[in-house]
């Protein structure tokens, strides 16, 4: 990956984001408060905006300062569970140009973050169903190249997000509901599955 690729891949979830804000807020008003769409569409407009003045030089710096603008900009669990994630890969990969190991290890110091931040296990029907399935199946390809390991990860995150269906959530606002939360497909392990989504598009493309 390098800084233009990192920018690509930001840019491309910004524009998910765009496409799929209303399915993301549908899913948050059955076991949320329908504010998950609008929360990253306002995040990932600010990302854009900070991105563009001045351009970041590296792929650390791209992915930094992604984390930190949602952090600022976003109210809701999921901009500072996204914002340190973001931020935690920038850190991990400082160079002008990251391998595909090391953007690996990036993704997990990005997943680290999240659960020390939110402090969810996997089957807590959060983020992180969707991150820990597509991570186990990026470091499993990381061979293969960013390609393949992006669209094998792209996959499972789907996957773990259909797999939250049955959960009861645990962590965050739908843990409320008890086991009203069952049957329902979580929002934010559905954010995530269109951000390996836009890595794979990303990377195909480059
Ligand atoms: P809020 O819940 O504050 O309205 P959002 O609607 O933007 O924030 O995000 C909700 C999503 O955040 C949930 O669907 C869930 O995936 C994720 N989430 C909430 N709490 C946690 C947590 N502790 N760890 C990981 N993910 C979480
Ligand atoms: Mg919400």
């Amino acid at each position: 990956m390098d800084t233009e690729l990192a920018l690509a891949w930001v840019r491309e979830i910004a524009a998910a984001v765009e496409r799929q804000e209303a399915q993301l807020t549908e899913l948050d008003s059955a076991i949320g408060d329908s504010d998950h769409g609008s929360n990253l569409r306002r995040g990932f407009n600010a990302v854009m905006t900070a991105l563009d003045s001045p351009e970041p030089t590296a792929v650390g710096a791209v992915l930094a300062k992604t984390g930190a603008t949602l952090i600022s900009k976003v109210g809701g669990a999921s901009g500072p569970l996204y914002g340190s994630a973001f931020r935690a890969m920038g850190k991990a990969l400082p160079e002008e140009k990251a391998t595909t190991a090391a953007l690996a290890t990036a993704l997990a110091e990005g997943l680290l973050a999240i659960q020390q931040l939110g402090g969810a296990a996997p089957g807590d029907k959060t983020i992180v169903d969707a991150w820990a399935p597509a991570l186990a199946a990026f470091e499993q390809a990381v061979s293969q190249g960013l390609s393949a390991a992006a669209e094998a990860a792209a996959e499972a995150a789907d996957q773990g997000a259909r797999d939250t269906v049955p959960l009861q959530a645990r962590k965050g606002r739908a843990s409320y509901l008890g086991p009203r939360s069952i049957g329902h497909q979580d929002p934010g392990a559905t954010s995530t599955a269109l951000i390996f989504r836009a890595l794979a598009q990303s990377a195909r493309t480059a």
